[in-house]
């Protein structure tokens, strides 16, 4: 008898802590050039490219958690209809059955390249050609590193965060991207062994990092965030940030009446009320409920 069957859900939080590992080592890369300052004095952009190329190898490494991160998800949509589905149908590739329980994860299970195939053909939510196609792409730029030990184009960071949240909205559409990063970073081991009280803050700057590097489209069908909207701070991020905090949040609806805000960073909606900020040189009406100024943070 076959067992320690896997189930959907031990497939799909295998692929979010693959997807969110990958996401930890590219913002990471991105913050570590950021502080440095080296846009400060880099006014030809050569150590800027220096930097990225020798980047390449941990970026590398994100780029085959990013493929897992897909197959898992894939694999979990299979498996929620039956997990013994991703068993290689030849027999010869089964273990000898000498044994009266074998272990699900001694099976071969069918190749990367089938998946695809395989959803569609037992799902009735087909997954779309533009989707096939980045999956493919990534799995044969994780088969050249692999195979050949580096990617025969440089990998960037856009691209790699463009997939992950591709990958969750498309087979993991429930989970909400930034609560699940908060999540993750709850219970991590930086957590377990400190606290967590430093996750509010990383949350904070990795939510200002993506709306830099993503364009007003990608911000918005991925986050519901307006890139163009004027930005304010946050009422619960800001009050726990330990540095400067940032300006995650914005109005919406975005009308000079509205009395509510969306932040980026806690993916939630806080009311606001509409007074007069009190400092002088503040020319805004944007106050939070408990009387702290979201454009100066400046107490009423
Ligand atoms: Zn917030
Ligand atoms: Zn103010």
């Amino acid at each position: 008898m076959i067992i320690e069957v896997p189930t959907s859900s031990d497939f799909m939080t295998a692929s979010l802590n693959s997807l969110n590992l990958a996401w930890s080592i590219i913002i990471q890369l991105h913050f570590e050039l950021k502080n440095a300052k080296v846009s400060d004095w880099d006014s030809d952009g050569d150590v800027t490219d220096e930097y990225w190329q020798k980047s390449q190898a941990p970026l590398g490494n994100a780029l085959i958690l990013v493929q897992q991160g897909f197959e898992l998800s894939l694999k979990s949509r299979i498996a929620a209809v039956s997990p013994y589905l991703l068993l290689s149908k030849d027999l010869r590739d089964w273990p000898a059955s000498d044994k009266k329980d074998i272990s699900f994860s001694d099976f071969r299970t069918i190749d990367s390249a089938d998946l695809i195939k395989l959803h569609n053909s037992i799902s009735a939510d087909q997954l779309e050609p533009a989707f096939i196609e980045r999956f493919d792409l990534i799995r044969k730029r994780r088969n050249q590193i692999i195979h050949h030990g580096k990617d025969r184009r440089p990998i960037q960071i856009t691209e790699l965060l463009e997939a992950i949240l591709t990958c969750v909205a498309r087979l993991a559409p429930s989970t909400r991207w930034m609560k699940q990063r908060s999540e993750y970073k709850n219970s991590d081991h930086f957590s377990v062994a400190y606290s967590s009280d430093h996750v509010s803050d990383e949350l904070c700057s990795e939510a200002a990092a993506v709306i830099d590097l993503l364009g007003a489209a990608k911000l918005n069908f991925f986050f519901g965030f307006d890139k163009k909207a004027r930005r304010y701070y946050c009422p619960s991020c800001a009050r726990y940030s330990e540095a400067d905090p940032y300006r995650t949040a914005h109005l919406r609806p975005n009308s000079s009446k509205s009395r509510t805000l969306f932040c980026m960073a806690c993916d939630e909606i806080h009311e606001i009320q509409r007074q007069a900020c009190a400092h002088p040189e503040c020319k805004s009406n944007v106050i939070s409920m408990d009387g702290t100024c979201l454009t100066c943070w400046d107490d009423q």
